[in-house]
C-alpha cells in the first residue's frame, strides 16, 4: 500500500491499549486512518497512547472504555463512532483474555467471560458495523485469531472453542458481504511477547523452576519453528495489507503468522 492509503478512513481497534491491538492501531494510523482506540487500562497512559499516535501520524485518534464482555457498552461505542467520528471503516476484533487450567477445572466464570470478549463482542461490533460499511460499499473486518483457532493445546479449553469460533464468524461474514466491497477475514498469530503471554511465562517459570529468559525459549522451541516470537509490527504491517486494494479479493481467509506453528 502506498503511505497514507487510509487517509480518511476510520479504524476501530478493540483491545489496542497493550500488545497486539496497539501494534496494529499504530500501523493503521502511519497510514493515515483515523483510530478508535478501546482497552482497559490507565488513564494516563491512555491519554499518552492517543497523543503520542495521533502527532506522530497527524490523525484523529479517540478512545471509548467499552468493556468488551458488555452488549451494551459495545452499542455504546459504535453510536459514539458514528456520531462523532464518522462511521467506522475498518473494524479490527482484536481484544482478548485468556485462562489456563484444565477443563475440570475450567473455572465457568472465566468460561464465560472468555467466549463473551473473545467472540461474542466481534458477532456485536461486527453486526453494529457492517449495515454502514455495505451502504457505502466499502469496509475491511479482520478478526484476531490465533494458531488456537487452528490447532489446540491442553488446559486452554475456553480460549481454543473462542477462537475456533472466531475462524468460523469470519468465513460466514466473508460469504454473506462476498459480492460487495466489504471484506472480513482473520489472522491466526503465534506466540507474541505481550502482557498475555508474559503472564503464561511467569505461571510457567514459577512452576518448572526456569528463569524468565529459559522459560521463553522452551515455550519457543515448544510451539515455534523460527525460534522467534511475532511481533505486534508485523501483525500490523498484516493488517494494513489486508485493508489494501490488493487485498480485495482476499475474503475468508485464516492466515498464520506464527514463525512455522501449524505448518508443523
Ligand atoms: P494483551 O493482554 O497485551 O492485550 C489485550 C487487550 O485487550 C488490552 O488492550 C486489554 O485492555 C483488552 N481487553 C481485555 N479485556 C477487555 C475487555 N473486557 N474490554 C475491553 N478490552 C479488553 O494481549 P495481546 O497478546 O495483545 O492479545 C491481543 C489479541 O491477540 C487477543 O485476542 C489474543 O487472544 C490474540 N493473540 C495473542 C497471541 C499472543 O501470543 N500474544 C497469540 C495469538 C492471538
Amino acid at each position: 500500500m502506498q503511505r497514507n492509503g487510509l487517509r480518511g478512513k476510520t479504524a476501530l481497534v478493540t483491545g489496542s491499549t497493550s500488545g497486539i491491538g496497539m501494534g496494529i492501531a499504530q500501523a493503521l494510523a502511519a497510514q493515515g486512518a483515523n483510530i478508535l482506540l478501546n482497552g482497559l487500562g490507565d488513564d494516563i497512559q491512555i491519554a499518552r497512547l492517543r497523543q503520542s499516535i495521533a502527532d506522530e501520524n497527524e490523525v484523529d485518534v479517540a478512545y471509548h472504555p467499552a468493556d468488551m464482555s458488555k452488549m451494551r457498552d459495545i452499542e455504546d461505542m459504535i453510536r459514539y463512532a458514528d456520531s462523532d467520528l464518522g462511521s467506522i471503516d475498518i473494524l479490527v476484533n482484536n481484544a482478548g483474555i485468556q485462562h489456563v487450567a484444565p477443563l475440570t477445572q475450567f473455572p465457568v466464570a472465566q468460561w464465560d467471560n472468555i467466549i463473551a470478549i473473545n467472540l461474542t463482542a466481534c458477532f456485536h461490533t461486527t453486526r453494529l458495523v457492517l449495515p454502514s460499511m455495505l451502504s457505502r460499499n466499502w469496509g475491511r473486518i479482520v478478526n484476531i485469531s490465533s494458531v488456537h483457532g487452528l490447532v489446540a493445546s491442553p488446559n486452554k479449553s475456553a480460549y481454543i472453542a473462542a477462537k475456533h469460533g472466531l475462524l468460523g464468524l469470519s468465513k460466514a461474514v466473508a460469504l454473506e458481504t462476498a459480492t460487495t466491497g466489504v471484506t472480513c477475514n482473520a489472522i491466526c498469530p503465534g506466540w507474541v511477547l505481550t502482557p498475555l503471554v508474559q503472564k503464561q511465562v511467569d505461571a510457567r517459570a514459577a512452576l518448572e523452576g526456569l528463569s524468565d529468559a529459559d522459560m521463553k525459549q522452551r515455550m519457543l522451541i515448544e510451539k515455534q519453528p523460527s525460534g522467534e516470537f511475532v511481533t505486534p509490527e508485523q501483525l500490523g504491517g498484516a493488517v494494513v495489507f489486508l485493508c489494501s486494494d490488493a487485498a480485495a479479493q482476499v475474503r475468508g481467509v485464516s492466515l498464520p503468522i506464527d514463525g512455522g506453528c501449524v505448518a508443523q
